[in-house]
């Protein structure tokens, strides 16, 4: 498909009273409105529809109108690229915002396994911090995704892997053995989301909502570099699970690497974490630790970092550091990481050792860079939860 085809608004993403308004501006009288856009959010999230024209609940008068101003537009593939075990990276091109240009190029990784599917999306083109272990954030730049171009990569995702009824994958390595080949979806992918908070979670409700793409809230999680003030109000708001870039223990050390920490200390965060509302052991908060060579990864870095969680139900994501060109650091020993691991595993944390994903394509969450030239291999990820 050009570009050029890619100008009208899509529909995606549309709150249902945007798309009663798209209804107004094509003269459907009020009281039919609510109806029409139930229609239209049916066919485009319980049906995939790829088309207006298919939508044959609608007139074929009215979606020769609703065809005329809008499209069912998702981001362009650029590339895609299928792993051995199943992992699928996607690199995507935005839809332009005026004809003849060409919107920022983005990423959005799928991760199977045997009984599940994890899609990780971006939130932001680039990011506007600048973690010190982090290539995203080295990118120049930076804009917040609309709702329609996160949603977008979730219906790109399900077109590509046939995961909408009737609908068969192109090429079915390694999707899991269940109906459903996405039943996760992590922010984790470019860019932080809590600095784009309206929109992440306008389409985190299209994501979850039973007459939307149906995504149970606790199969969402929103990972945070720990944007302190938007964690409660993401918990009242959108209340997904919740993921929190941790990485260091002392504030003189998270300061650097988490720059943001200078603004919001380790103490206020981890506050913020307390107060996240319905937190159980089923639903835990995950603290996400990368794992840097004689940085982070001492034995009493990991007593600290026990010490800090007790009383918040936790589960903690050690996590390889993935090296990049020019990166200032390297990743801690496997010897060192089980070592860390064992110490969080006597404080009553279990360590399931996960298994390197999409290494031969080089995707990776939370490490993604959409120029080419400038990727970098995957890393294995080690979650240890409490047992
Ligand atoms: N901005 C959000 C979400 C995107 S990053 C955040 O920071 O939480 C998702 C995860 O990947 C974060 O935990 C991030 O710290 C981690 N990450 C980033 N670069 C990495 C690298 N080079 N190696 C390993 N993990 C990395
Ligand atoms: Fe941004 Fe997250 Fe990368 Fe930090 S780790 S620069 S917050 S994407």
């Amino acid at each position: 498909m050009s570009n050029s085809e890619y100008i009208k608004p899509t529909l995606i993403g549309l709150s249902p009273a945007d798309l009663g308004n798209a209804f107004a501006a094509l003269g459907v009288p009020e009281k039919a409105r609510r109806m029409r856009s139930a229609q239209v959010w049916n066919w485009l999230y319980a049906r995939g529809s790829a088309g207006i024209d298919q939508m044959t609940t609608l007139s074929k008068e009215l979606r020769g109108q609703l065809a005329e101003s809008h499209s069912l537009a998702r981001p362009e593939i650029v590339t895609e690229q299928v792993s051995s075990d199943g992992t699928r990276k996607w690199l995507l091109r935005l839809l332009p915002d005026k004809p003849g240009g060409q919107g920022p190029l983005i990423e959005t990784v799928y991760i199977p396994e045997p009984s599940r599917g994890t899609l990780c999306l971006s939130s932001q083109v680039g990011c506007t911090l600048t973690c010190t272990f982090c290539h995203t954030g080295t990118q120049k730049l930076v804009r917040n995704l609309s709702p329609g171009e996160i949603v977008g990569q979730i219906m790109l995702a399900r077109d590509r892997i046939g995961d909408w009824v009737g609908v068969e994958a192109d090429d079915p390595t390694g999707l899991p053995e269940v109906e459903r080949k996405i039943t996760n979806i992590v922010l984790m992918g470019m860019g932080e989301p809590l600095y784009n908070f309206e929109h992440v979670r306008d389409a985190m409700a299209i994501a979850s909502a039973s007459d939307g793409l149906a995504f149970s809230k606790r199969r969402i999680t929103l990972s945070t570099s720990g944007v302190v003030p938007e964690i409660p109000r993401w918990g009242e708001e959108a209340n997904t699970m919740l993921a929190i870039s941790l990485h260091a223990v002392r504030d003189e050390l998270r300061d650097e690497l988490v720059p943001i920490n200078r603004k919001w200390p380790i103490a206020e965060l981890l506050e913020a974490c307390r107060q996240y509302p319905s937190l159980s052991n089923a639903k835990r908060i995950t603290f996400e630790y990368v794992m840097l060579k004689d940085v982070n990864d001492s034995i009493s870095d990991a007593k600290e970092l026990v010490r800090l969680l007790k009383g918040i139900p936790a589960k903690i994501n050690l996590i390889p550091f993935n090296p990049w060109p020019g990166a200032p650091y390297e990743c801690s020993t496997w010897e060192q990481i089980e070592t860390f691991a064992e110490v969080v595993n006597r404080a009553g944390y279990a360590s399931p050792v996960r298994s390197p994903r999409g290494r031969d394509i080089m995707a990776a969450c939370g490490q993604l860079k959409s120029e080419s030239v400038k990727k970098r291999a995957s890393e294995l990820r080690t979650e240890v939860s409490v047992s």
